[in-house]
C-alpha cells in the first residue's frame, strides 16, 4: 500500500522513513513550504514529495494517510480523504505499531516539557536504556530509525497529537492538568479539548498506570471507564510527598515552586513505576536543572536574581511563577494578549509584585488592570529597555522575572528568542 505522509516536518519526515525503513512506497505531500534541510534528507532517501498544495493523484493513489499534527481534522482535505474510505492516522500511531518497548506517555496543557525532560533525566542517569522525543526533540519515528530500539520511550503528547491516535497506549500515562488552550481547535469547547487528551489513556489496560492530577475536575470526571490503574497526586500534598516518599532534600533541588514540586513528585512516581530505585530518583531529582526559559535563573548579580520565564506565554503559567518567587519581584510582563484576567491572580501580585514593566507594542489592558492597584509601572519596547527599567527598580535581594502571560509576536519571532534575549542581554550588563 502506499503511504502519504502529509506535511513535511519533524513528525512528517520520521514518519516517512519510518515506513520507507518497513518496506512501503511513500509519498511525502506539504500544503506550504518545504524548508530545505527538509528537502535534502528526503531526497538523500529518494522518497518523493510536493510542495505548495497536494495533487489528487498523490492523494487518490495513495492508501494510508499520516498526517501532521498541525492539520485540522476538520479541514476539507481530511474530510474529502474520510469519505474517500482513506486511512488517516497520525505520526504517532504509526510509529507505535513499530515498537516493542515500553512507553510513558506525558499529557497536559503544562509541565510537559519538565516533566518529560526530568523523567528521562532520572531513569537516563539511573543507568536505563531509555530516548526522550514525542512533541520535544526528535518524534518518536524518527527514534525508532536507529538500529537498536530503546528499552523505554518517554513521549511528549500534545492534544493535537493524540487526536490521531487510534490504538496506541503508554504502559504508563501521565495527566498532567487540562487548563484552556488552543480552543480554536476545539469548536471553543474545553470538553472537545479534553477528549483529545483523554485519548491518551483510552486503551490503557489492567497492567498500565495511569498518574495523574487528583486536583483537575476534567481529568477525574473521566476516570470512571478507565481500566488502568490509577493514582492521584494532588498539588497539596506534593510538597511533603516528595520529600517524605523520595528523601528529597528541597534546599538541593534546583527545581523551584510548588508546580514543580508536583512535578518531581508525579516524575519520581513514573521512574518507580519504571524501576529505578528510590535513592536514584533522590540523587537526579536533587540533580535535574530547570530548562531554559521555564524559571531558569540567569545569574545574580549584587543580590539580584534575573529569572527567565519566557516560556510562560498564559496566566496560568505565571500564576506558578509568581508562586514560586521567595522575594520582592520585578515583574516583566506583557506581549500578545491572550484574553488575560489579571484580576484572577491579584492576590499573588500582591504578595510578590513591587513593580512591573510592561514590554510589548499594546500595553493599554495591563495598564487598565494595574492603574488600579498601588503597583509603579514603566512600559518598554525592547529587552534592552524592559531590563534598565526594571533595574531602575531593583535593589538589593529583589528578583527580576521575565514570565511575560502572553504570546511574543509582536515583539520576538517566539519565546525562544524572547528569553535567548534576555538572557545574552542580561549576561551582557552584568557579567
Ligand atoms: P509544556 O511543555 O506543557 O508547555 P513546560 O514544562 O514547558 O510545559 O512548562 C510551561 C510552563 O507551565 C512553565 O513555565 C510553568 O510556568 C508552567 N507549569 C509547569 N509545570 C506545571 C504544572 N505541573 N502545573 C501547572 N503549570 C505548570
Amino acid at each position: 500500500m502506499k503511504v502519504c505522509v502529509l506535511g513535511a516536518g519533524e513528525s512528517g519526515v520520521g514518519a516517512a522513513l519510518l515506513a520507507q525503513q518497513k518496506g512501503y512506497e511513500v509519498v511525502v505531500s506539504d500544503f506550504g513550504q518545504i524548508s530545505d534541510e527538509r528537502k535534502n534528507i528526503l531526497k538523500k532517501h529518494n522518497i518523493h514529495f510536493e510542495e505548495n498544495g497536494h495533487s489528487i493523484d498523490i492523494l487518490e493513489s495513495s492508501g494510508l494517510f499520516i498526517k501532521s499534527p498541525g492539520i485540522d481534522n476538520r479541514s476539507k482535505l481530511i474530510q474529502n480523504l474520510l469519505i474517500a474510505d482513506k486511512e488517516v492516522i497520525g505520526e504517532i500511531e504509526f510509529a507505535a505499531r513499530f515498537y516493542q518497548g515500553k512507553i510513558i506517555g506525558v499529557t497536559g496543557s503544562n509541565g510537559k516539557t519538565t516533566v518529560c525532560s526530568l523523567i528521562y533525566h532520572i531513569m537516563h542517569h539511573a543507568g536505563m536504556n531509555v530516548e526522550l522525543g514525542g512533541n520535544i526533540g526528535k518524534s518518536f519515528a524518527g527514534l525508532l530509525l536507529a538500529l537498536k530500539q530503546p528499552d523505554w520511550l518517554v513521549l511528549e503528547l500534545s492534544s493535537f497529537q493524540l487526536e490521531d491516535v487510534y490504538r496506541f497506549k503508554p504502559d504508563i500515562g501521565l495527566q498532567l492538568n487540562i487548563t484552556p488552550d488552543h480552543l480554536d481547535r476545539y469548536d471553543y469547547l474545553i470538553e472537545h479539548y479534553a477528549a483529545a487528551k483523554f485519548r491518551l489513556n483510552q486503551n490503557m489496560q489492567a497492567e498500565d498506570v495511569l498518574l495523574y492530577n487528583a486536583d483537575d475536575d476534567y481529568i477525574k470526571g473521566a476516570l470512571d471507564q478507565l481500566e488502568a490503574q490509577q493514582i492521584g497526586l494532588s498539588f497539596e500534598t506534593a510538597t511533603e510527598n516528595l520529600v517524605s516518599q523520595f528523601n528529597v532534600d528541597l534546599s538541593r533541588m534546583k527545581l523551584q515552586g510548588l508546580h514543580n514540586y508536583f512535578n518531581g513528585l508525579i516524575a519520581g512516581k513514573a521512574c518507580e513505576l519504571a524501576g529505578v530505585t528510590k535513592d536514584e530518583i533522590k540523587r537526579h531529582l536533587e540533580s535535574f536543572s530547570p530548562i531554559a526559559h521555564r524559571l531558569e535563573l540567569v545569574l545574580t548579580h549584587k543580590n539580584v536574581e534575573y529569572i527567565n520565564d519566557s516560556k510562560a506565554t498564559n496566566i496560568d503559567a505565571c500564576k506558578y511563577a509568581l508562586m514560586a518567587m521567595k522575594s520582592d519581584t520585578i515583574w516583566i510582563v506583557g506581549g500578545v494578549d491572550k484574553g488575560n484576567d489579571y484580576e484572577s491572580i491579584q492576590t499573588l501580585i500582591d504578595q510578590h509584585v513591587k513593580a512591573c514593566v510592561f514590554l510589548g507594542t499594546d500595553n493599554e489592558k495591563l495598564i487598565k488592570h494595574f492603574e488600579k492597584t498601588e503597583i509603579p509601572y514603566k512600559e518598554a519596547g525592547s529587552m534592552q529597555e524592559a531590563i534598565d527599567k526594571a533595574d531602575d527598580f531593583a535593589e538589593e535581594g529583589d528578583v527580576v522575572l521575565l514570565s511575560p502571560a502572553c504570546a511574543s509576536f509582536d515583539l520576538f519571532n517566539n519565546y525562544i528568542d524572547r528569553g535567548d534575549q534576555f538572557r545574552v542581554l542580561v549576561h551582557k550588563k552584568y557579567r
